[in-house]
């Protein structure tokens, strides 16, 4: 296939350049550079399965090529950059979504897009089953990210609904592992670089709001799959790929300076508006239609992310 990925020089849109190509696909990369970074694509640039364009996705795509399918990975993700960026968050959320999804009906091309359990705002049911509604403040400061991706699943299942457009909305949950930017501001990043500093590990709030990790290997494994599943009614509709395991923050932190062997301390700071007190995916629909569970442990992937973190830090 030739898939074009939007956000492909970020986090979860590198991951996903490596695994398509090493599936034998042909990608295209398209990326604004406002968070991700060259350097998570510099080790594909000269393929010949492989382009990059620095593009802003909120602006008209032209790709002179078939396409088989459109992956829409650009947006901040971090609670840090999409409080930096509101308006380039809603922008690509809602502007960028019909861009992408403009190009995919025009090259009859499938259509995943990265949503978020940030749909779910501040659940009030845990787990969250994807036919749960949310629980979002539209105009908190967290709104600029919810209600973007929110737009974007209603644009999607208008566009499969009105124009047939062959489409699959992943809810991403807390993802971690390389390729995160030490300064990303989230928790799993945060916590272990400041371990390896020896600063003392920020936890804002007590630390007993809860949330799943899924390391980045299980979640790419899952979005592919997604991807690649035949089509059916039921594949249109939101799939949540996360790991169920939940753990309070506090209980994060421990577990990096255990693992890091850190000597640092835990400090607590005030607990940002709208924090989500509680996060966890029912991933009963993943396992069902694409016959996907998570499989690497909590401190596997940390283990794995904290030596990520040592040799791009240089500290040990
Ligand atoms: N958090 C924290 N210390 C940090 C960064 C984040 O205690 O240095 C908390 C944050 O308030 C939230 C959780 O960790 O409750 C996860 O935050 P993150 O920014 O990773 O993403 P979110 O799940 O909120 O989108």
């Amino acid at each position: 296939m030739r898939i074009v990925i939007t956000g492909g020089a970020g986090f979860l849109g590198s991951h996903l350049c490596d695994r398509l190509l090493s599936l034998g696909n042909e990608v295209i990369c398209l990326d604004n550079l406002s968070t991700g970074s060259v350097d998570n694509i510099a080790h594909l640039l000269g393929r010949e399965d492989f382009r990059f364009y620095k593009h802003d996705v909120t602006e008209y795509i032209y790709i002179g090529q078939s396409i088989d399918a459109v992956m829409h990975f650009a947006s901040p993700a971090s609670p840090r950059d999409y409080l930096e960026l509101p308006i380039q968050t809603l922008k690509v959320g809602a502007l960028g979504t019909h861009k992408t999804i403009g190009l995919a009906k025009h090259a009859k091309a499938r259509f995943l897009m990265a949503s978020t359990s940030e749909t779910y705002g501040d659940p009030l049911v845990n787990p969250q089953p994807e036919t749960y509604w949310g629980n979002v403040n539209p105009i908190g400061l967290r709104g600029v990210y919810d209600e973007a991706k929110r737009f974007a699943e209603a644009l999607i299942m208008a566009y499969h609904r009105y124009h047939g457009v062959d489409t699959r909305i992943a809810r991403i949950f807390n993802t971690y592992g390389p390729r995160m930017r030490p300064h990303d501001g989230r928790v799993v990043s945060n916590f272990i670089v400041q371990a390896l500093r020896g600063e003392p590990l920020t936890i804002y709030g007590a630390g007993d709001q809860t949330r799943s990790f899924c390391y980045v290997e299980d979640e790419i494994e899952g979005l592919v799959k997604l991807l690649m599943a035949p089509e059916s009614e039921e594949i249109h509709l939101p799939v949540n790929i996360g790991n169920p395991h939940e753990l309070t923050v506090l209980e994060i932190a421990e577990k990096v300076i255990e693992l890091s062997g850190s000597t640092s301390r835990i400090t607590f700071e005030p607990l940002p508006e709208d924090d989500p007190k509680v996060r966890r995916p029912d991933i009963s629909r993943a396992m069902q239609l694409l016959n996907w569970t998570p499989n690497i442990k909590l401190e596997e992937g940390l283990s794995r992310t904290i030596d990520y973190f040592r040799s791009k830090l240089q500290v040990h």
